[in-house]
């Protein structure tokens, strides 16, 4: 019997969703509820390849999208063995999924504090699921419990230790579970033992973030607190000197929230190029001289570079540095960018590989003389949340 999993990600204004057959990861049925609260509320989908769209009531919330939602579901004829839920923040206590009862609830909840618009949406979304299908297991996947092997040397941030001790401020780490699907296949392409593999990985799609992976276990990671640190992404900043955001505040006259939104929401690709956080454009513009996406393109992959050799010193057993995420997948310039500051490293790139490795195709990218193989593995979270929540029904 197929072991068939419903994923759903809900997040403040839109709902993901997608039946995922957790032993193969292929997905009949995939697609997204949007612009909920709005007047122009929508559904699309792709079933088994078909796509269609409708229309959500004006004003339809995560509640009308569920039921809607679950409708659909209904007409696949699929039986569903349990719902998969994404939840953002797990704090410190989840360090895998967790089957879904009011200690877990009241966790999410708490979690809030750090991760609010996320975690907010997805209780809504896991209380609202479980009215809708009271008799399934309900399991939260965390984005950050892969991280929780990271050791206090690499969580801790270089501030008074209370902050820590009483308001559990330190690195958390997200895109979890990407990283952990990009261990298990990379491991799979080794032909070894996910517990002996050892990776860099780059997950390089709107949110960006590289995660130092020694012997199957997550030692460093570049999100910290929250989404915010490490590379530059579409349009959030990465690391800065920690006095710009106050320095910021004082020049421009704005509120600290004014100066989040700018951190998060104007920087990154996007705050550099003053054109689009869209990789796809930016490559297109700089080809045709665009000095704004030129620089964001040349500043992304220096930044990535060094997290990706920062992270030499904490995987000394280095197997591979891996490439997924819209941007790894797909992006032969960002690679080769990127790697081309390896060259010295005596880690280099095929350029006819790199080059074809590309819209879902992957594979091993290095060149046969090189130190360390590098590999492009598109990743799939949703397999990954399935697949966790198989095991609880
Ligand atoms: P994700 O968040 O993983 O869906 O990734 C979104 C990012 O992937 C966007 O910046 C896209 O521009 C980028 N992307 C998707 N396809 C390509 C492509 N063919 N070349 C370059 N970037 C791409």
């Amino acid at each position: 019997m197929k072991k068939e999993v419903i994923v759903l990600n809900c997040g403040s204004s839109s709902v993901k969703f997608a039946i995922i057959d957790a032993d193969t990861g292929v997905a009949g049925l995939s697609g997204i509820a949007e612009s909920l609260g709005n007047s122009d509320a929508s559904l699309s989908y792709k079933l088994n390849g078909e796509k269609s769209k409708q229309r959500l009531g004006e004003k339809a919330g995560h509640t009308e999208a569920l039921n809607a939602i679950q409708e659909i579901i209904a007409k696949t004829g699929v039986k569903p063995i349990a719902i998969g839920h994404r939840v953002v923040h797990g704090g410190e206590k989840f360090k895998q999924a967790a089957l879904v009862n009011e200690d877990v609830l009241s966790a999410i909840e708490a979690y809030a504090s750090m991760a609010p618009l996320h975690n907010m949406a997805n209780l809504k979304g896991i209380v609202t699921a479980q009215m809708a299908y009271p008799d399934l297991p309900h399991v939260a996947g965390f984005d950050t419990s892969f991280f929780q092997s990271m050791p206090q040397k690499a969580f801790i941030y270089a501030l008074p230790i209370e902050l820590y001790k009483e308001h559990g401020i330190r690195r958390y780490g997200f895109h979890g579970t990407s990283h952990k699907f990009i261990l298990d296949s990379t491991a799979g392409l080794l032909n070894k033992p996910v517990s002996q593999t050892s990776i860099i990985s780059a997950h390089l799609g709107n949110g960006c973030s590289v995660s130092a992976i020694e012997q199957g276990e997550a030692v460093d990671t570049s999100l910290g607190f929250t989404p915010l640190e490490g590379l530059v992404m579409g349009t959030r900043c990465g690391d800065l000197d920690p006095s710009l955001p106050g320095t910021l505040q004082k020049k421009l006259g704005k509120t600290a929230d004014e100066i989040n939104d700018l951190l998060n929401k104007q920087s990154g690709l996007l705050g550099i190029s003053a054109l689009s956080n869209d990789c796809r454009t930016l490559e297109d513009e700089a080809l045709k001289g665009h000095e704004g996406a030129q620089l964001a393109i040349e500043i992304f992959c220096y930044r990535l570079a060094k997290y990706i050799s920062g992270y030499m010193v904490s995987v000394p057993s280095l197997d591979a540095i891996v490439f997924t995420g819209g941007i790894g997948e797909n992006s032969s310039l960002i690679r080769e960018t990127t790697m081309g500051y390896f060259k010295h490293f005596g880690i280099t790139v095929d350029e006819q590989k790199n080059l074809e490795a590309r819209f879902g195709k992957g594979g091993e990218i290095s060149t046969s003389s090189s130190t360390t193989s590098v590999f492009v593995v598109p990743t799939n979270e949703e397999w990954v949340i399935a697949a966790e929540a198989a095991e609880f029904a």
